[in-house]
């Protein structure tokens, strides 16, 4: 089984210009739209409350929020590090516009650039699954990662669906995940997912040494 022991927040940067340095691709970021749940994933998945501001004026904070987070591999108690990045919720409606322009820019500067990044974490809200701005980034992530980069897409808030609704949102999106923060679920298979990926690239590297 795999786990998430410890996680700490590092750092906060404005832009890609003053994102940690770091020679390691291991870099997962989270996307969402303000108020999707984001901060309440990243707290659910490392077990720790106070980790992301579940913040009730969404969309406030614009800078980019570094965590070091410690997954460990319970079949060999094998510790390996990666860094969680929380990118500012996007689509928020009551900023200006040319600070919406100024971080739209920042947003796409630094998926385009930063080569540390192996996850695309794109969370969306399970009750609005076809928003134009979800489809918008889930098209720019596709058009812009690399060969060596993951994209995983998340429902989030599960528990506001029914059985019957959320057997229809599986149906039609085959490869995303579900879950729920507040109900703790989807947690264990998120983390061994977003472990795997990060394992392959560590795989890799291995194998051309
Ligand atoms: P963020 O803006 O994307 O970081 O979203 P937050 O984590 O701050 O959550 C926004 C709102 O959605 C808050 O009121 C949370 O309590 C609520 N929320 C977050 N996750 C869940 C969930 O899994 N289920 C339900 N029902 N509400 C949630």
């Amino acid at each position: 089984m795999i786990e998430i022991v410890d996680a700490k927040f590092i750092t906060s940067a404005p832009n890609i210009a003053e994102a940690p340095e770091s020679l390691e691709q291991n870099e997962v970021v989270f996307m969402a739209r303000s108020n999707v749940g984001k901060s309440s994933l990243l707290n659910a998945l490392t077990n720790h409350k106070g980790l992301a501001k579940v913040s009730s004026t969404p969309g406030k904070t614009r800078l980019i929020n570094y965590f070091d987070v410690t997954f460990i591999d319970r079949e060999n108690e094998q510790k390996s590090i990666s860094k969680f990045v929380d990118l500012p919720g996007f689509g928020y409606a009551k900023v200006s516009k040319s600070m919406k322009h100024n971080w739209e820019k920042n947003l796409t500067d630094y998926i385009a650039q930063r080569e540390q990044i192996k996850l695309f974490i794109h969370l969306i809200d399970c009750r609005h699954p076809h928003l134009d701005i979800d489809t918008q980034v889930s098209e720019f992530l596709f058009d812009n990662v690399k060969e060596n980069q993951y994209i995983l897409q998340i429902f989030t808030k599960i528990d506001k669906l029914n059985q019957k609704e959320q057997s229809a949102l599986r149906k039609e999106f085959p490869h995303a995940m579900m879950v729920s923060s507040a109900k703790k679920r989807g947690m264990k298979k998120a983390i061994k997912i977003i472990y795997d990926i990060l394992q392959e690239q560590e795989d890799t590297l291995l194998d051309e040494s």
